[in-house]
This record gives C-alpha cells, sequence and structure tokens, in this order.
C-alpha cells in the first residue's frame, strides 16, 4: 500500500509513522520548507528556541509515549506559577480553578485578581439555585450569568483567549472543559461544577516540555521516519486530489525533482492522509464530501509571538514567576508574555549567566511588532524597564490559526465531516482543526488512523 501524508505538521508526521509501523510505503508532502507546522524552532542568540506550541499536555497517553519511544526526555514545567497582569496591577493568577473560572470565588488569590466586590457578586454563583441547566450557552454567557462580568473578563477571557484563541462569548463550555455543563446541573454551581472538574483530574503537572524544545518531537519524527524509508517532500503545497483508478493523484505546487521551479507536478498513492491545518484540508476534501459539509466554516484568527533574548540579572528570580496572562489588554499591547527561562530549567541552563528568553503574544497578524514595542510591553508587565542595551536577540513569527473546535457551531460538525470522510475510500484526515487544539489530542488523533 502507498501511502500520501498530505502536510508535514505533527499530525502528519505521527500518522506517517504509524503507516511506516504497518510496512506501508509513505510518502510526507509539505508545502513549507521545513517540517513541524506550529512546532517551530528559531535561532535566538545563538540557540533554538520554541516559537510555537512549547509544552506538551499530559493527559492521555499517547503523547508522552510518543516522546519517550523517540528518546527524548520531558520535564515539567518549573513551579513558581503565572500571573495576571490587571489594570490594578500584577497578581498570581488565582490557583483553584478551570479556565480561570475559580472553585472558591472568596479566596484570597481571587479578591486579590478582581476585587472583593466582585468576589463576593461570584460567590452568589454558590447560593443561587441553576435554573437554565440544559439550555445551550456560551462559557461566556454562563460565566457573566453566574459569577458577574468581573468574572469573566478578568479571570476567563485572558486563559481561554490565550489557550484556546476564542473569545469565551462564542466558546461552548464542554468543548473547552468536557464534563462542565453536566457537573453544573450536579453541583448547582458554577463553583461546584468546577471543583468537581479539577477532583476528577489526574494529580500531578498538566502540562510538561520536552529537555532541550519542543521542536526536537519535529527533529526526532523526521530522523525515524527517513530511518524508516519514508519519502519526505517539502516545499511542496498539494493544490488538488483526484480519484485515479482505485486511488488518488496530488496535484502539487512543484513537480518533485524542480529545484525552485513553479511548475506543477502530480504525486500518486492508494491511500490519502490528509493532515493539513483546516482552511487546506477543506479546499482539498470540498470535491470529495458531500456539498454544505465544509463549505461556510468560520473564520480563524492570528497570532503573532516575539521572542526576545535578555541579558538581564534582574529576572533572575523571576519577578512574575513562569509567566502572565494580561486581562484587558490595550489594543496593539502583548496579550500574554511567558518567561521561559524561569519555565523550563534546562533552557536557562544552555544560557550564559544572567540570560534570559521572554515570549510575548499578540492577537492578530501583527507583522510590524518592533523590538523596542515588545521591550516596552515586556518592561511593563515586569514591573521595570528593560535597557535597550539588555535585547541581545529578537525572533518574530505570525500564526495563522484555524477556528478552533471550541467555537460554537464547529464542534457539531466535526462528527460529520469524520463520518463523509469514511464513505470515501482510501482517505482519511486527521489534525487539529478535527482533533482539537494541542498536541496531546493530535497526537492521540493521528496516532490511531486505520486502528
Ligand atoms: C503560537 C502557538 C503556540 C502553541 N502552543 C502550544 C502548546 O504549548 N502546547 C500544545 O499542546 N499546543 C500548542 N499549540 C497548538 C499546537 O501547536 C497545534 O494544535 C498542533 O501543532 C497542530 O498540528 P497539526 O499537524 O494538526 O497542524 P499544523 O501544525 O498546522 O501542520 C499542518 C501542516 O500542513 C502544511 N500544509 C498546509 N497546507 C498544505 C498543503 N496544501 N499541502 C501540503 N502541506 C500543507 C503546513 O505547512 C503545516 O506544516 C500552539 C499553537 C501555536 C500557533
Amino acid at each position: 500500500m502507498t501511502v500520501l501524508v498530505v502536510g508535514g505538521g505533527i499530525a502528519g508526521l505521527v500518522a506517517a509513522r504509524t503507516a511506516a509501523a504497518r510496512g506501508q510505503s509513505v510518502t510526507v508532502i509539505e508545502a513549507d520548507a521545513v517540517l513541524g507546522g506550529s512546532v517551530r524552532a528559531v535561532d535566538l542568540a545563538g540557540v533554538p528556541i520554541d516559537i510555537g506550541a512549547e509544552s506538551v499536555a499530559t493527559k492521555g497517553a499517547g503523547a508522552l509515549e510518543l516522546i519517550a519511544a523517540l528518546g527524548l526526555e520531558t520535564t515539567p514545567p518549573r513551579r513558581g506559577g503565572a500571573w495576571l497582569q490587571t489594570a490594578q496591577g500584577a497578581v498570581p493568577l488565582p490557583a483553584a480553578g478551570v479556565l480561570g473560572i475559580p472553585s472558591v470565588p472568596l479566596a484570597d488569590d481571587v479578591r486579590a485578581a478582581i476585587g472583593t466586590r466582585a468576589a463576593i457578586r461570584a460567590y452568589l454563583d454558590t447560593v443561587r439555585p441553576e435554573l437554565r441547566v440544559g439550555k445551550q450557552e456560551t462559557l461566556g454567557s454562563l460565566v457573566a450569568r453566574r459569577m458577574g462580568r468581573r468574572v469573566l473578563d478578568v479571570l476567563v477571557r485572558p486563559v481561554v483567549e490565550g489557550v484556546y484563541g476564542v473569545d469565551p462569548e462564542d466558546a461552548d463550555a464542554d468543548a473547552l472543559a468536557p464534563g462542565l455543563t453536566t457537573a453544573l446541573a450536579r453541583a448547582g454551581s458554577l463553583a461546584g461544577a468546577v471543583a468537581t472538574l479539577r477532583s476528577n483530574a489526574p494529580a500531578g503537572a498538566a502540562v510538561a516540555g520536552i529537555v532541550g524544545g519542543v521542536h526536537r518531537l519535529v527533529s526526532a519524527l523526521e530522523a525515524e521516519l527517513r530511518r524508516s524509508g519514508v519519502r519526505i517532500l517539502t516545499d511542496t503545497g498539494v493544490t488538488a486530489m483526484q480519484r485515479v483508478g482505485g486511488g488518488w493523484r496530488l496535484t502539487t505546487s512543484r513537480a518533485e525533482n524542480e529545484t525552485g521551479g513553479t511548475a506543477e507536478g502530480f504525486v500518486d498513492g492508494e491511500h490519502v492522509v490528509v493532515a493539513t491545518g483546516g482552511a487546506a484540508a477543506r479546499g482539498l476534501l470540498a470535491p470529495h464530501l458531500p456539498s454544505g459539509l465544509v463549505e461556510g466554516w468560520p473564520s480563524g484568527r492570528a497570532s503573532t509571538v516575539v521572542a526576545l533574548a535578555v541579558d538581564e540579572p534582574r529576572l533572575d528570580a523571576a519577578p512574575r514567576g513562569t509567566g502572565v496572562l494580561v486581562a484587558e489588554p490595550a489594543p496593539g499591547t502583548a496579550s500574554a508574555l511567558t518567561h521561559s527561562t524561569a519555565k523550563w530549567p534546562w533552557l536557562a541552563e544552555s544560557l550564559p549567566s544572567g540570560r534570559h528568553i521572554v515570549r510575548l503574544t499578540y492577537r492578530g497578524r501583527v507583522p510590524d511588532v518592533t523590538a523596542s514595542r515588545a521591550v516596552a510591553d515586556a518592561s511593563r508587565i515586569f514591573g521595570f524597564p528593560l535597557g535597550p542595551k539588555s535585547i541581545v536577540g529578537t525572533a518574530q513569527q505570525v500564526w495563522e490559526q484555524d477556528a478552533p473546535r471550541a467555537l460554537i457551531g464547529v464542534d457539531e460538525r466535526i462528527p460529520l465531516i469524520r463520518a463523509a470522510v469514511t464513505e470515501v475510500p482510501e482517505l482519511t484526515v486527521t489534525g487539529a482543526w478535527l482533533s482539537g487544539t494541542g498536541l496531546a489530542a493530535v497526537i492521540a488523533d493521528a496516532g490511531s488512523l486505520g486502528s
């Protein structure tokens, strides 16, 4: 069986590994010059750092098993926690929550973040009966109704926007936190539901990093695929898929033996795995699925990551823990900061003393974030000025992200697409747009194809 895997992100690489392990003859076709998709390394002051995904959720065994099988070592983030930047100043991010929703509304850390008045409003959740259980409602509306707008705007929105790239007022509560509305019905309050979800969650850190960076997953997968004889074509976008005989003919943006040319090429195979991002996948799949199924999909959004290498010994004390989420950021300013060297000890150890890596995230496509803007944002968040001379390197990447599954109206379309794909001979589809955002979900889905 010859298998063509379209897209060389983590989903495509894992699908290729699964197919190769079955003895199939596999070709990975990747549009970009490098493999990895949203997992990518950039060189910053001479060190490769993650400019995309930088951690893996530890729930579910698939991702951790894969990382171990590839000979890579996982590591928990350093304890010390994240902070929240509010209009009033920086406070530790309240600890006992889910998606930023507190389980103890009157806890000291919640009061410090939203003020006592808003915390008392949130506490009303625990004494008012829940009368609307079962009615479809967005996460934002649920939180505002039960706990008030301050909880939504200051605690929940930064987490949900930052992690899932979706406005909570457009998000399906159960797609983001499976079981939340059922637990709400049982517990009678949102705080009680959050406490239930937390008590059901496995103990230990929810995420892990990879020593050396998550991008090592890509190089390790690539090396293993090459050892298994998998053919890898980069700089080769697939522009169309056609059923030919019992298999497929893919039209590619570049003929295989073209170097630097733009001539179209064709690659034939018996089975196709579509593992691109959602927009590209839907374009390729549309002619093969019932009409209306992939058309009219909600659009995604972009984000921009700026990484700074800074020589600043005052950061040795990790004044904002492992990072900061910014509540209600002013337009054009950073919505989150990760203090990477505080979060990942192996990274700090790989750098000269006093050197730090700081990653800032901006909502939207901001290709012109200047280094001075990023430095000003980082200075405001850390609470002291980073001098221009302390900056020893900058790197930047704009990410186009697909509409996440948590966006209202998306989740219910996924089973329909999966069912329609099973009707098309010799076709499988995987990737974050179907499995859900995040490496753990992507790896679990791509690793189980055909099983
Ligand atoms: C900034 C950022 C930070 C993140 N942080 C984390 C994190 O810390 N932890 C976590 O678990 N997740 C994180 N994620 C999410 C995670 O990275 C993704 O869910 C996951 O990597 C998606 O993998 P994928 O293979 O489905 O898609 P992608 O990574 O998008 O890969 C798709 C691939 O298909 C290629 N392609 C597209 N069109 C074509 C075509 N026509 N022909 C051929 N190839 C094509 C693309 O070039 C790309 O390489 C982050 C994402 C971003 C953007």
